[in-house]
């Protein structure tokens, strides 16, 4: 009998291991916005402002104030594993960036073209320079430049057919991007913001710098939501050492969307949680009447041992230790704000 001779087994070309890397770290333009903000809020920024065309397709274009980048590292800059933020494992514990593993920027130029313009303070020009394939393509050139970077990546997904067929058929990613940075804009209320589409003479989302969250959230959600909500906190100040805090906003018993907006950051990190959102919603349908779709903006504090940073970059969604009890603490926190409210509501149409 003839048997079929077994396959070989070969090592797969390097371009294409980082290429198939790269098309999971970035898998729309939307996740190539939220590395590249995440990037100027870890430079110490305070004002970030980001362009789009064709949904990101064309041109995802982010400027930041930040600290810039040496013109001795921009060889490296987008090398795969270069990063300024992490040297050792054990500085995983205690990482305060929101970067560390040193992917995003290479693994967009292996799908896309980057070029990015930098100026370090002290420095009379600044230096621009492209990439393709995580290789700087010729020397930096001189320019022009004010302070801090801008990143510019073009034609994303140009050599995945497959991924850029399947986003241009469905709706494009800007209102994706405008709502990323909407959220952006309410937590890190220090920073200024804005997003707009390429040409535009305005843009979509424009946030101020502001002592007031509630002024942050007025500017960029509106009055009519920030009329409607109700401040927010709780920790577990039971045990002598806390170990977790909460405070935020909420929308009231007036408050009326289809939609649930749930705006979370767990120790400045915009992530998901399904769990919370669901046990958040279960409160209101409970406690309001007419239940509406809630909005809510909450900032949660943890011991930095109690959230594992180290999960795929692309995983928003976060399994918190304890998260029942904390789950729970922060149900009856707002059980009892929306209770008060209603009750107090319900007396002043009486009256
Ligand atoms: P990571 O953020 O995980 O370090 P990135 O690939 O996103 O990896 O960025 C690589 C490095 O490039 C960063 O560590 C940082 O030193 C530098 N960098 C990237 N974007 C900026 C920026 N906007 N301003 C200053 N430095 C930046
Ligand atoms: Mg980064």
């Amino acid at each position: 009998t003839n048997q079929m001779e077994p396959p070989r087994i070969h090592r797969l070309d390097q371009t294409v291991v980082n290429r198939i890397a790269a098309g999971e770290v970035v898998q729309r333009p939307v996740s190539a916005v939220k590395e590249l903000v995440e990037n100027s809020l870890d430079a110490d920024s305070t004002s970030i402002s980001v362009v789009v065309k064709d949904g990101g397709l064309k041109l995802i274009q982010v400027s930041d104030d930040g600290h810039g980048i040496p013109y001795e590292d921009l060889p490296i800059l987008c090398e795969r594993h270069t990063t300024s933020k992490l040297s050792k494992f054990e500085d995983l514990q205690s990482v305060k960036s929101m970067g560390f593993r040193g992917e995003a920027l290479a693994s967009m130029t292996y799908v896309g073209h980057v070029t990015v313009t930098t100026i370090t303070k002290g420095q009379l020009h600044g230096y621009r320079a492209t990439y393709r394939d995580g290789i700087m393509e010729h020397e930096p050139k001189a320019c022009a430049a004010v302070k801090g970077t801008q990143i510019m990546i073009e034609n994303l997904f140009y050599n995945m057919t497959a991924r850029r067929k399947t986003l241009q058929n469905s709706a494009d990613d800007y209102p994706k991007i405008a709502d990323l940075i909407c959220r952006f804009a309410i937590h890190h209320s220090s920073v200024s913001f804005s997003c707009r589409k390429h040409g535009a003479a305005r843009p979509d989302v424009h946030s101020v710098v502001t002592s007031s969250r509630l002024d942050a959230i007025r500017s960029v959600y509106g009055v009519s939501v920030a009329r409607n909500l109700i401040k927010i906190d709780a920790s577990d100040s039971d045990s002598s050492n806390s170990v977790f805090s909460m405070d935020g906003f909420i929308s009231n018993s007036n408050y009326i969307a289809k939609k649930t907006i749930m705006v979370l950051f767990i120790n400045d990190r915009l992530v998901e949680c399904g769990a919370l959102k669901r046990a958040i919603e279960i409160v209101y349908t409970a406690t309001l009447p007419k239940a509406s779709k809630p909005f809510i903006y909450m900032s949660i504090k943890l011991p930095t041992e109690h959230v594992d940073v180290n999960i795929h970059p692309t995983k928003r969604e976060v399994s918190l230790l304890n998260q029942e009890v904390i789950i729970e603490t922060i149900q009856s926190a707002i059980e009892s704000k929306l209770r008060n409210s209603n009750e107090s509501r319900t007396f002043h149409e009486q009256t």
